[in-house]
């Protein structure tokens, strides 16, 4: 059983799928691992390291991917130089597991099935007790949420802490989260341990208790319909309950030095939380960080990879801050991925792909020239009706 690890060719990708420690359980586990040369380079970890810990480092691409087993990727598959998918590289039946985003990308999924891969997509590990040491959505979010405090509180000029000197007395910052899933909830803790005056708003009610257990108030707005979805994912609400969020939040955002916005709804784009209005409201030198900013934005004057100024206010819209930190966020992803293929390796050590198995059946988009995810087939169905066909 060979597993292979590729180096990303995304430009912004800097984490890499195994690190050098989780390589070594691995190898001892009896497994072959192959690592593309320069892999871990932009996550700071070394050819030199990954071989000390037992992998075989493989210079030529199509090689590592024509003859993985199991190949772990981080980035969706790109189109390479050559203008082929890095798709077209695996060989038949070879399982690929990375983040594939196929509600956002449903010509993945196709391009899989064409290729008789089994894709294990890491956006769609349930979010179940037994699946926590594999749930990659969660690890990352987290990383995501705090550097966003941090961003925000480098650019804010303005101390987050509390300080009484000789030179007088300086406020705290007024902290404002909106979404607090783990994300959100990250971004309070950090924002809390920076001393800032921390306010957290959610359509999902049972979120009080956490927002309250890391110190800091929660918004309340009571809605005349239920919010949460399967698996505790938000709903999309209703037009009359987002006016009647807006109303509430709006007094909220004007009075904070900081929003941090992290509201996501599955499959969907993200819900506008921030008006153009609502910024105006802000006091100079204020500022935002739109966590949903690759997925549409929670704020109205987003704009996805950039840093604006807008009535004085500066909106931020990170795309992939997890990857900004990539020493932790491969290692926590090297941990996610390493968990789930426990679950595809047989005593053994040979490739079992069993849809008995609750989590195996909900990642797997695509396998032996099928797609077996109905959600993915939907979102394929709709991009083709939209486009011309493509075999
Ligand atoms: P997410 O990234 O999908 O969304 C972030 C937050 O935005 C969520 O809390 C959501 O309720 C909120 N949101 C959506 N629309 C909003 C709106 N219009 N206004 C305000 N807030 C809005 O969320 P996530 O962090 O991936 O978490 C999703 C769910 O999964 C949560 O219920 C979480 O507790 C659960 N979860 C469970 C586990 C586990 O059991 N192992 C692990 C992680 C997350």
């Amino acid at each position: 059983m060979r597993i292979a690890v590729a180096k990303e060719i995304e430009v912004c990708e800097r984490r890499v799928a195994l690190i050098p420690d989780t390589v070594a359980r691995l190898v001892k586990q009896g497994l072959e691992v192959w690592v593309e040369t320069g892999a871990g380079e932009r996550s700071f970890f070394s050819d030199t390291a990954y071989e000390a810990a037992g992998a075989k480092i493989i210079a030529d691409t199509a090689t590592l991917w024509g003859e993985a087993d199991i190949l772990l990727k981080v980035s969706p598959p790109q189109e390479r130089e050559d203008g082929r998918s890095e798709i077209d590289l695996l060989k038949e039946g070879a399982v690929l597991i990375s983040f594939l985003n196929p509600l956002g990308n449903p010509l993945v999924a196709q391009q899989l099935k064409n290729r008789k891969v089994t894709a294990l997509s890491m956006e769609l590990i349930p979010r179940s007790t037994r699946a926590q040491s594999m749930d990659a959505l969660s690890s990352q979010a987290s990383l995501a949420g705090y550097k966003a405090v941090l961003i925000a509180a480098a650019t804010l000029p303005k101390y987050f802490p509390m300080l009484t000197t000789a030179a007088g007395t300086i406020a705290p910052a007024k902290v404002f989260i909106m979404g607090a899933g783990v994300a959100g909830l990250q971004a309070i803790a950090t924002a809390r341990r920076l001393g800032a005056v921390v306010e957290a708003f959610d359509i999902r009610p049972a979120v009080k208790e956490e927002v309250q257990s890391l110190g800091a108030k929660f918004v309340e707005v009571k809605l005349e319909e239920e919010t949460t979805a399967a698996g505790g994912y938000a709903k999309e609400i209703s037009e009359a309950s987002k006016q009647r969020t807006q109303e509430v939040v709006a007094e909220h955002v004007k009075n904070s030095d900081v929003v941090i916005t992290t509201a996501q709804v599955p499959g969907r784009k993200a819900p506008l939380l921030v008006t153009e209005e609502m910024v105006s409201q802000m006091k100079p030198g204020s500022v935002i960080v739109d966590l949903a900013a690759e997925q549409g934005g929670n704020c109205a004057c987003t704009e996805p990879g950039k840093d604006i100024v807008w009535n004085g206010v500066t909106i931020i819209g990170p795309i992939n801050l997890p990857s900004s930190m990539p020493v932790h966020a491969s290692q926590l992803y090297a941990k996610n991925v390493t968990s789930l293929m426990q679950l595809l390796i047989t005593k053994e050590k040979a490739l079992q792909v069993n849809f008995g198995d609750d989590i195996v059946d909900a990642a797997c988009i695509t396998h032996a020239g099928e797609i077996r995810n109905q959600r993915v087939q939907e979102a394929l169905t709709a991009f083709n009706t939209q486009q011309p066909a493509i075999s």
